[in-house]
C-alpha cells in the first residue's frame, strides 16, 4: 500500500513524525507537508504564484518534500509525483479539530483534497494542553483506526480526534455549537489597537457528537462527506 501523508503544521511537526511512523507499518509512506505552519488555512490553494517542492532529507529516514503552498496543495503535488497512491493520511494537528473546526482546518482540507482527486482519506487531530505533545498512548489508537478503515466497505472520508487519555473508538457527527464569535481587543508595543479571534462554544456538545466523544476520552471517527447541499431544504424548494 502506497501512503501519502500530509499536514497543516508544517513538514517539521512532530505530529507528522508521530503519524509516519505509525504509517510505515501498513504499507510505504511518503511525505508531501508545508514548509510553514498553515493552520486555519482551510482548503485554500494557490493559484497567482507558481509552486516548487523540495526533498527534505532528515525526517527519521521518511522520504520527505517540503512544498510552498497550502494542505491541499501539497496533497494535489504529492498526489500528481507520485502516480498510484492507496491512501491520504493528514496529521496527527497539534489540536482538536472539532465542529465547527472542521470549516476552517487545513488537516481536514488536506484529507478533503484527497477524495476530490479520487483516494481515501483520513484527517488526524489530538487534544493538546500546553505541553510538549506525546503520540503514545494515541499511537495503537492511530494503527487501529487504519487498520479498520482500510478493510472492507469504508467511508472515503473521516475526521478522527485524538483526546490526550484514550479509552476507545466512537463513531460520531459533527457538532454544531453556538459560538460567540468574540474578537479580543489588545494592543501593540506601539500602543496600535490590534484585535484576536477568541472565539468560545457558547453550549454544551450534544450527545455522540466529535466533541462529547473527546469529552468521555473516546476517540472520535466522524465520517463527512464532500457534498454541502442542504437535502431536506433542497426537497422543499424542487
Ligand atoms: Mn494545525
Amino acid at each position: 500500500m502506497k501512503i501519502l501523508i500530509s499536514n497543516d503544521d508544517g513538514i517539521f511537526s512532530p505530529g507528522l513524525i508521530a503519524l509516519a511512523e505509525v504509517a510505515s507499518q501498513f504499507g510505504e509512506v511518503v511525505i508531501f507537508a508545508p514548509d510553514f505552519e498553515q493552520s486555519a488555512m482551510g482548503h485554500a490553494i494557490t493559484i497567482k504564484r507558481p509552486l516548487t517542492y523540495h526533498r527534505v532529507k532528515f525526517i527519521k529516514g521518511f522520504e520527505s518534500y517540503r512544498v510552498n503552498g497550502t494542505p491541499a496543495d501539497c496533497v494535489a503535488m504529492g498526489l500528481y509525483h507520485l502516480g498510484k497512491v492507496d491512501l491520504v493520511l493528514s496529521g496527527i494537528n497539534v489540536g482538536s479539530n472539532l465542529g465547527s473546526d472542521i470549516w476552517h482546518s487545513g488537516t481536514v482540507a488536506a484529507a478533503k483534497q484527497g477524495v476530490i482527486l479520487g483516494v481515501q482519506s483520513i484527517a488526524f487531530s489530538q487534544v493538546i494542553n500546553g505541553e510538549e505533545p506525546s503520540y503514545e498512548k494515541q499511537k495503537p489508537y492511530i494503527a487501529e483506526v487504519i487498520n479498520m478503515l482500510t478493510q472492507g466497505d469504508q467511508p472515503r472520508l473521516v475526521n478522527v480526534n485524538l483526546p490526550e487519555d484514550p479509552v476507545g473508538l466512537r463513531w460520531t457527527h459533527q457538532s454544531i455549537r453556538h459560538y460567540n464569535g468574540a474578537m479580543v481587543e489588545g494592543q501593540d508595543p506601539n500602543g496600535r489597537k490590534h484585535f484576536w479571534f477568541a472565539a468560545t462554544p457558547l453550549s454544551n456538545p450534544d450527545e455522540h457528537s466529535d466533541r462529547w466523544a473527546i469529552d468521555h476520552n473516546l476517540v472520535s471517527l466522524t465520517p463527512l462527506r464532500l457534498s454541502l447541499t442542504d437535502e431536506e431544504w433542497l426537497q422543499k424548494l424542487i
